[in-house]
């Protein structure tokens, strides 16, 4: 009995196999098609300042829609970009997407791009950001670029030499999902972050208070001290917001205000974010 369970569980483990494999080299098959096939979007989530309640930044977040299986998540497909040598081409469609729709918003909205490590090993990075800035016209400090903590885990002489290049222009520089990884402490020592992005995660229980709370806070903390804008990751209630606004947190993303949204949809989300009084914010808005 217990054998013919484990040959019916071992059967059942090789079809799993089987078709996330095979899921696998079919969506690896079609990425390659996707961009060309115009499946690729970018689509763009409101990052907002605590104190104003206004957009202050977007987020360009890459989306797939496969002909189909529908739409693909970016957690799935972006690591099958990397694998496969794709992310560099697909990373530059991004950047120059995200600046040519960013060059048409207020002065005050930025614009934040996710790298990926592969586009700091192609060394062509500093001139695609340059050639990017200078089509559309958008001015450097509104470009911001996100990392992870990853991309300095290797090659973190060669990174870090690429970030000051960067920053030399003018870019900002971001370091996103912070708290995550091995070593974080150790790299806001190695590098001047103009942004540090606090991990989604530390923000779900944060109104509960106890250990969430105290990061959230320790991090805030940091944050300050070092003279770096903290951002929450995440943030979907307004419980949530208010506890982040009365840690000191800069600004707050999330479904909270919205998700990511068309391009289409950006400039509704300028006009109706902030225009309506939040609780607790003493800042005037529109409305008032
Ligand atoms: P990320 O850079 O940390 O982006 C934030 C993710 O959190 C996005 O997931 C966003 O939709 C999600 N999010 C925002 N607010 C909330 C919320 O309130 N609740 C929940 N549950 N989720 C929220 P998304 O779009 O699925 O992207 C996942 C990851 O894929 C990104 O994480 C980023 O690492 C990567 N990615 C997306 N677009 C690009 C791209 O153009 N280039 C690169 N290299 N990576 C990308
Ligand atoms: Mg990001
Ligand atoms: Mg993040
Ligand atoms: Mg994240």
């Amino acid at each position: 009995r217990a054998k013919a369970d484990g040959r019916n569980g071992f059967r059942f483990f090789e079809q799993e196999m089987d078709s996330s494999m095979q899921r696998r080299r079919l969506l690896e098959r079609d990425l390659r098609l996707a961009l060309k096939n115009d499946e690729l979007e970018v689509f763009y989530q409101p990052i907002v300042n605590i104190g104003t309640s206004r957009v202050s930044c977007f987020e360009a977040l890459l989306r797939w829609t496969h002909p189909e299986r529908g739409a693909v998540s970016p957690a799935e497909f972006i690591p099958l970009a990397e694998e496969i040598g794709l992310i560099g081409e697909i990373g530059h469609w991004v950047l120059e997407r995200a600046c040519e729709a960013a060059s048409g918003w207020p002065e005050h909205v930025r614009i934040a791009v996710n790298l990926s490590p592969a586009q700091f090993r192609a060394h062509s990075l500093v001139d695609q950001v340059a050639r990017a800035l200078e089509r559309t016209g958008l001015a450097p400090h509104r470009l911001e670029l996100e990392i992870t903590e990853s991309i300095l885990l290797r090659q973190t002489d060669l990174v870090l030499t690429i970030l000051k290049q960067l920053r030399a222009m003018g870019v900002r520089v971001s370091m996103d999902d912070f708290g995550t990884g091995y070593s974080s402490l150790g790299y806001l020592r190695s590098f001047p972050f103009d942004k540090i992005k606090i991990d989604r995660s530390f923000i779900r229980d944060v109104e509960k208070g106890g250990d969430a709370l105290s990061i959230v806070r320790a991090i805030t903390g940091l944050g300050a001290s070092l003279g770096m804008t903290t951002t929450a990751e995440g943030v979907e209630t307004i419980e949530q917001l208010s506890r982040l606004r009365s840690e000191g947190c800069d600004e707050v993303q999330g479904f909270y205000y919205s998700p990511a949204v068309r391009l289409e949809a950006v400039q509704a989300l300028l006009d109706g974010i902030g225009a309506v009084p939040q609780p607790g914010s003493k800042v005037p808005t529109a409305l008032s």
